[in-house]
């Protein structure tokens, strides 16, 4: 059978890079012809052409049930080659894992409870044997692994991909997970913030053509965004862009482990809302929930005080966001992590706060605007690592 691996460590200059650009493009997703143009930046003409050649090598086979080779989805023939995805959460480890010829959604995922709050020196081993379970249920072995990305819910730095300053807890400025899973699997391995890789994963894998502006929320123990305009990635100078929890909403509010004062972190941050449902209990500590996803649960049973904060928090996100609709005037807002959880407790007054507050052009019915839930969830961010994985193996 062929390997994945010949085509990816090809030299490539001009044409071939092309070439190569477009097989990866077809490994993220297959699709028409006029996606892969649109999502490689290459011309119609170019695109066919190359795919005629790819075809008759035997790389790539469309299907054209009735609607002629150029509305066919093309789709990479059967190979060896297996593309990873790892997100790496505070509380949670996410692993997906998919053979480069199958259909986006046919992943195997490995997922546990033990997170970067475990420490860099116990955690990269626990991902390591998540990797390697993951792969291995694709009856493939480690060797054909030809692609990994990295999900952290940290600034990361586009011009080393490393942790951008300032390192928060409770990773340190030396730590290097990226640098050292490249040692491990043999592969380069990509690091990026998890909300702009939800906002790849959304763009690219919920709707048959593209959306041009989506903003994904992470909203779990802290909260972020990742904003993917066009077919751009918006990480700002230094890694910053999106970081929407410490935006100042409060502004005699608490203070923020930024360093900033009264930050949408320190009003929607898990904390901060498992905070207010132990101070509404008096003292006693029956029923405090301990984690978010606790928290959820009990509201989703009509505990009264779990429902309002939740609700309340949905009206803070909401306000935040609106600013953000003004500025940026996205097609679509996802919202994923375990806030998300809360669904209609949480979205229906955040919609009502964006009504409020956003240009009502922006979100108002028929202008083309949708709030939502993410779909992909709760694989959303490793899904968007695998991604990000396989558009590495284009740099020249
Ligand atoms: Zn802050």
């Amino acid at each position: 059978m062929r390997e994945a691996r010949e085509l990816l460590d090809v030299p490539a200059q001009g044409r071939e890079w092309n070439r190569r650009r477009l097989i990866i493009e077809i490994m993220v997703k297959s699709d028409r012809q006029s996606q892969l143009s649109r999502r490689t930046g290459l011309s119609g003409g170019q695109v066919s052409q190359t795919i005629q050649d790819l075809t008759q090598e035997g790389v790539v086979e469309v299907d054209a049930p009735g609607g002629g080779r150029a509305k066919g989805k093309v789709r990479l023939s059967r190979m060896r080659g297996v593309a990873v995805g790892v997100d790496l959460g505070f509380n949670h480890t996410s692993v997906v894992a998919r053979p480069v010829g199958e259909p986006h959604d046919r992943i195997v995922v490995k997922r546990d409870d033990f997170g970067a709050n475990a420490g860099i020196r116990r955690l990269l081993p626990n991902v390591l044997r998540l990797v390697r379970e993951a792969v291995e249920d694709t009856n493939q072995g480690m060797s054909d692994v030809v692609s990994a990305g990295l999900g952290v819910p940290r600034m990361v730095d586009p011009r080393t991909g490393r942790f951008a300053t300032p390192v928060l807890p409770p990773w340190e400025p030396e730590d290097d997970p990226a640098g050292e899973l490249t040692a491990e699997l043999g592969v380069p391995v990509v690091m990026d913030n998890d909300a702009n890789l939800g906002a790849l994963a959304e763009q690219t894998y919920t709707s048959e053509e593209a959306v041009e502006h989506v903003v994904y929320v992470k909203a779990s123990t802290g909260v972020g965004i990742g904003i993917v305009v066009g077919s751009n990635l918006v990480r700002g100078q230094r890694g910053m862009a999106g970081e929407i929890g410490h935006l100042t909403i409060e502004p005699n509010g608490r203070m923020c482990l930024c360093g900033g004062r009264g930050c949408l972190d320190t009003v929607i941050g898990a904390e901060a809302l498992l905070d207010q449902v132990k101070q509404s209990r008096r003292g006693t500590n029956r029923d405090v929930p301990a984690t978010l996803t606790e928290l959820v649960l009990k509201a989703h049973n009509e505990d009264a005080v779990c429902k309002r904060v939740l609700q309340d928090a949905g009206r803070a996100l909401g306000f935040a966001l609106a600013q953000l609709c003004n500025l940026i005037n996205p097609h679509r807002i996802v919202i994923g992590g375990e806030l998300a959880e809360a669904r209609s407790l949480l979205l229906e007054p955040c919609g009502q706060e964006l009504a409020r507050f956003a240009l009502s052009g922006s979100v108002a019915p028929g202008a083309d605007f949708e709030l939502r839930t993410s779909t992909l969830s709760p694989h959303t961010e490793a899904q968007g690592a695998l991604i990000l994985g396989l558009r590495s193996r284009s740099s020249k």
